[in-house]
C-alpha cells in the first residue's frame, strides 16, 4: 500500500504541475544542495529572434540569410527556428538542401545550390582558425546575443546575432534556492560572453560555458565528486545524459521527449521556479517519516 503522506504528496505535486516519474529520486530531492540549469530553453524561453546581421563586403544580406535559413530549415534547434523565422519575415525563399549534417555542439553543414555551407559557433571558428571581426562579435556577445557564422565554400559570408528571452521566473528561482542554501549553476554550449550576461542577470553562482553536449554529464560528475548532491534541469536531447547522471533529473515540460523520458521529475508548466517547489515538497513529504 502507498503510505498516506505519499498519496497526499502525489495529489499535491500533480496540482502544482510537477510530474514525479521516480519516487526514490524525488525523496532524495530534500537533500539537494546544488542545481545545475541548462541555459537555452530552461533559464531562457529558447525562442531566438535574429537581431543583427553583418555580411562580408560584397555579399548581399538577404542572400546570406536565405542560404543560412535553407540549411537551418533542416534543424530543430532554437537557433535554427529563429533564423528560418527571420527568412520568412523577409519573404526569402529557401533553396534546395542536400548532404545535411549536424555537427554536435558546433553547428550545421549542408550543400545548398552546389555550394558547401556551414552555420557554426564561435568555438568552431576558433578551433578551425577562421578569421572574423572580433570587435563586432564581442559587441553582440556582451549584449547577451548568441552569434553564429555563415561559411560559404570555405569563405566567411557573414555573422548573425540572435537574442533569446530570459524567463522572468528564472531569477526568482535562483534567489529562492540561494535562501534555501542551494547553489545555482548554469551550463551551456553557448559562448562565454553570452553565458556571463545571462548568469549575471540571474545571480547564478557558477557558470560552465562552451560545454559540448557530451561534456555536460562530465560536469555533473565533477560536481558530485566535490560531495555535492546535485539536481540537473534541462530541456534538450543534449541534456539527457546529464539528467540521468544527476542525483535528481528535472525536465522542462515543453522540452524534448528524450529529456522528459530521462528525467525523474517533469515541470509540466516549464517554470524554473517549480524546481524550488520540487525541493520543498520533497522536504515536506519525507521529513516526518521513518
Ligand atoms: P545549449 O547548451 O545552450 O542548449 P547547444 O549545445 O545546443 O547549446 O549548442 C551550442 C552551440 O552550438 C550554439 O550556441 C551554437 O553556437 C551552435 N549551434 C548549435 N545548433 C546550431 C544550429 N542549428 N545552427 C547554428 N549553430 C548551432
Ligand atoms: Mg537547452
Amino acid at each position: 500500500a502507498v503510505p498516506l503522506v505519499i498519496a497526499v504528496s502525489t495529489a499535491l505535486s500533480a496540482k502544482k504541475g510537477l510530474l514525479i516519474r521516480d519516487r526514490t529520486q524525488f525523496e532524495g530531492a530534500k537533500d539537494i544542495n546544488a542545481v545545475v540549469f541548462d541555459k537555452t530553453g530552461t533559464l531562457t524561453e529558447g525562442r531566438f529572434g535574429v537581431t543583427d546581421l553583418a555580411v562580408i563586403n560584397g555579399m548581399d544580406e538577404n542572400e546570406v540569410l536565405s542560404i543560412a535559413a535553407s540549411v537551418e530549415s533542416q534543424s530543430e534547434h532554437p537557433i535554427a527556428l529563429g533564423i528560418v523565422k527571420e527568412g520568412k519575415k523577409r519573404g526569402l525563399s529557401l533553396n534546395k538542401v542536400s548532404d545535411f549534417q549536424s555537427m554536435t555542439g558546433a553547428g550545421l553543414k549542408a550543400v545548398v545550390d552546389n555550394q558547401e555551407v556551414m552555420v557554426v559557433s564561435p568555438g568552431y571558428m576558433q578551433q578551425n582558425k577562421i578569421d572574423y571581426d572580433q570587435d563586432q562579435f564581442k559587441t553582440w556577445a556582451s549584449q547577451g546575443k548568441t552569434v553564429v557564422f555563415v561559411i560559404i565554400d570555405n569563405q566567411l559570408g557573414g555573422m548573425i546575432g540572435l537574442a533569446d528571452i530570459v524567463r522572468d521566473t528564472a531569477k526568482e528561482a535562483v534567489h529562492s534556492l540561494k535562501e534555501m542554501g542551494i547553489e545555482s549553476i548554469m551550463i551551456t554550449g553557448d559562448n562565454r560572453q553570452v553565458a556571463n550576461y545571462v548568469g549575471n542577470e540571474l545571480g547564478i553562482d557558477q557558470i560552465y560555458a562552451e560545454v559540448l553536449p557530451h561534456q555536460k554529464s562530465d560536469r555533473i560528475d565533477e560536481i558530485k565528486a566535490k560531495g555535492q548532491k546535485v539536481a540537473m534541469t534541462g530541456d534538450g536531447v543534449n541534456d539527457a545524459p546529464a539528467l540521468a547522471k544527476a542525483d535528481l533529473g528535472i525536465a522542462i515540460g515543453a522540452g524534448t521527449d528524450v529529456a522528459v523520458e530521462t528525467a525523474d521529475v517533469v515541470l509540466v508548466k516549464s517554470n524554473p521556479l517549480d524546481v524550488v517547489n520540487v525541493v520543498q515538497l520533497s522536504k515536506a513529504t519525507y521529513k516526518k517519516m521513518i
